[in-house]
């Protein structure tokens, strides 16, 4: 095969567009693929109203490499001048509008670009680290044009740190179960605001759609969603991937107290122990078991603040709202009395809010699409080292978990 042939194969080329050359340029370990045009009437892109050709305006494209050559489609394309919308170049098969990659190249990059970060990806592709990050913003623009908005059913709300001093953004994502989650939007902040440029964003009937918003204790959103979403009261839920994280925390804080008091007697008995309290039982690997069976069982105040945290995760199991109710009850008077502050506080936080923590037993959100969001998030953050640009937090996110069509069409 020719390599004008080959090259005609590769771009996918058809009437009335033609390879007319290729060019070695060895000195510069690069390819030019010279594309001709032979149509001389086009329509306007708006009014389809048809045009001689006026003049030809000459263009550059970077396409895939050939054998690590550098490869580029050059073309005169033609310009046509509508009276009522303009002068305008046609559009090229092999790219997008004002890009100056070819459809192919910009998909490559976007794989690329979805491993790794934009000074890898900008290194592997040859292509300077603005131009990399220039593919990212227009695929993320793209998928967001592209998107359908189907109402929302079920929805995350979170705050979420950049990883660099108090620099916050919004995340509400979709949770519908069995799904992983997809972020449907990122905003400013961490205050009111945030959420309710989201809500106004919806129109009225996808509002009144929505059946569930998980979220943590944060009044800030809850009102938000409260002025925004009809029948809130109903939809809102503290759901336990949130609210076991408090009492995990407040474990930690009896067990933090508890270990200076002891080690000031000598005794190191809770030394490296953090993370087995943390833990479900079930998560303990088997080789630790009988150790921290060992401590468990022993007088300890962390002990009963980690039996009061296990006895918290039954509550999720119960079948009836009601029952939960009772559960609670019971599991409140037992905290309470339980002389441990700490365990005591989100007791008593969790009883305030007790109504949209009961919510949970009619919208039952799993932790599986909370969770996996979370990790996701925070594996962007980590592989960024943390973010002192917000802008580019809130592209990152979308990019990689707003479930977007990214791609140029073939
Ligand atoms: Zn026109």
């Amino acid at each position: 095969m020719k390599d004008v042939q080959l090259y005609r194969q590769i771009l996918g080329l058809s009437e009335p567009w033609d390879v007319k050359s290729v060019r070695l340029i060895p000195e510069a370990t690069e390819i030019e693929v010279e594309v001709e045009c032979t149509q001389k009437v086009w329509a306007c892109g708006q009014c389809r109203e048809r045009m001689h050709v006026q003049g030809w305006e000459k263009r550059r494209w970077r396409h895939l490499d050939s054998c690590q050559f550098k490869t580029w489609v050059v073309a005169e394309v033609p310009r046509v001048i509508c009276q009522q919308h303009g002068s305008q170049t046609v559009p090229v098969p092999w790219a997008e509008k004002f890009s100056r990659f070819t459809r192919l190249f910009e998909r490559l990059a976007i794989d690329v670009l979805l491993e790794c970060s934009v000074k890898a990806a900008s290194e592997m592709l040859r292509i300077s680290w603005d131009e990399a990050d220039g593919i990212k913003q227009r695929a993320v623009a793209r998928g967001l044009e592209r998107k359908e908005s189907e109402p929302p059913r079920m929805l995350g709300v979170d705050e979420k740190s950049a990883g660099r001093g108090q620099n916050y953004v919004t995340v509400v994502a979709r949770i519908e179960p069995g799904k992983p989650a997809t972020v449907e939007y990122v905003g400013d902040g961490r205050k009111q605001e945030a959420l309710d440029a989201y809500w106004q964003g919806l129109p009225e009937t996808h509002r009144e759609a929505v059946e569930a918003v998980a979220m943590d204790l944060w009044e800030a959103y809850r009102n938000s969603t409260l002025e925004h979403v009809p029948g809130a009261e109903r939809k809102i839920v503290h759901d336990p991937y949130h609210l076991m994280k408090h009492l995990g925390d407040a474990v930690d804080s009896v067990r933090r107290q508890e270990h200076r008091v002891l080690l000031g007697q000598g005794d190191d008995r809770l030394l490296g122990t953090k993370y087995q309290w943390l833990r479900g039982w079930e998560n303990i690997p088997e080789s630790q078991r009988e150790a921290f069976d060992q401590l468990k069982g022993q007088t300890l105040k962390t002990s009963r603040a980690w039996a009061l945290k296990e006895m918290f995760r039954d509550f999720w199991h119960m079948t009836t709202e009601m029952d939960a109710r009772d559960y609670f009850q019971s599991w409140y008077a037992w905290a309470i009395r339980s002389r441990l502050e700490p365990v005591k506080k989100v007791a008593q936080m969790l009883k305030r809010h007790l109504p949209n923590i009961l919510t949970y037993f009619t919208h039952r959100i799993t932790n599986a699409a909370l969770e996996g969001l979370n990790n996701r998030i925070a594996g962007l953050v980590k592989k960024a080292y943390g973010y002192r640009n917000r802008e580019r937090f809130k592209t990152d996110i979308l990019f990689h978990i707003g479930g977007l069509n990214l791609y140029p069409t073939a």
